[in-house]
Order: structure tokens, then sequence, then C-alpha cells
């Protein structure tokens, strides 16, 4: 049987994510494949939409335009901070990622856009934002998710959470 690539779906597959100026941004060939569990926005939506109807085996290339990607990116949220607000021990580094509090105390996670002397942008923007992905995909296996897993929402077992 061959299933195709659907809603409740547990899909493992192999991607390398190359940005339009021909750097890799990301693999996992060669490594551990992602498991994920479609239908759940566990990966991003431009994505996820274009892998439906794939079955074990296929091969393929997937383009995904910033906005079903990380989204635009929105220069008016990138902020200055001075070095100082940060603690003094920290290293900082171009595309750290730390979490700040938002207006109404809720978690936001921040990335350093750049460092300029004592000046620190940060940004609520992910990195990829603005970026159009380019996919290379290979599904290595497609299998009906369990009750459980689609209780919440995600993969249990090899490559998925274990609770
Ligand atoms: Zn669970």
């Amino acid at each position: 049987m061959n299933l195709a690539i659907a809603e409740d779906h547990v899909v493992t597959l192999h991607y390398r994510l190359t940005l339009d100026d021909g750097s890799i941004a990301d693999e996992s060939f060669g490594g551990e494949p992602l498991v994920y569990l479609h239908g759940h926005n566990n990966i991003v939506p431009g994505l996820e939409k274009q892998l439906a109807g794939k079955v074990q085996g296929d091969n393929c290339e997937v383009t995904v335009a910033p906005g079903e990607g990380y989204g635009e990116y929105d220069p008016t949220l990138d902020q200055t901070a001075p070095r100082s607000a940060f603690p003094p021990d920290a290293q900082l580094a171009v595309g750290m990622a730390f979490q700040a509090r938002g207006p109404r105390g809720q978690p936001v996670t921040l990335w350093i856009r750049s460092i300029k002397g004592d000046d620190v942008v940060v940004t609520p923007n992910h990195p990829l934002a603005g970026q159009a992905l380019n996919f290379k995909v290979e599904i290595v296996e497609v299998r009906a998710a369990t009750a459980d897993e689609k209780k919440h929402g995600h993969v249990h077992g090899p490559g998925g959470h274990h609770h």
C-alpha cells in the first residue's frame, strides 16, 4: 500500500533548503530525517501544501514564496538596543536568538540582526523572513497517524515527542 500524503499522516522525509543566493540554510541529508504530522502546522505552510499527494520514494523540488514560508520581512519591527541592555557576560552574535517579554508579558523570540559598536539591532522577524525557500525533498515514509498523535497534533516515537 502506498499512502499519499494527506491530513493526519506521519511523514518522514529528507530535505535540503537552499536560498536564492545558492547558500544551503539547512539540510537533513546525511543525518536524521525530519518526521512531522501533516495538516497540523508543524512545517512551513507552503511546503506542507505542496507535499500533499506525494508518496514514499518521491523526489521533488518545492519553491516556497516568503509569504508562505517564514513571512515577509517587516523592517518597522527592528529595534536598536544598547549593548548594556544585555547581560555583560553574554556572547552576542549576529543570528543569535533569545527570549524577551512582549508588551503583555508574553514570551517573544528575538534575533540579533546586526551589531555596530554599542548598537545591537534586534528583530522579531525570523532570520529567513523575506526569503524564497527552495527545498529538495525525498519522501522516506508515509504512515497513518495514531489516535493519540492526531489528538496531540504531533508525532510520537522515533523523530517525534517522547512522553
Ligand atoms: Zn504527544
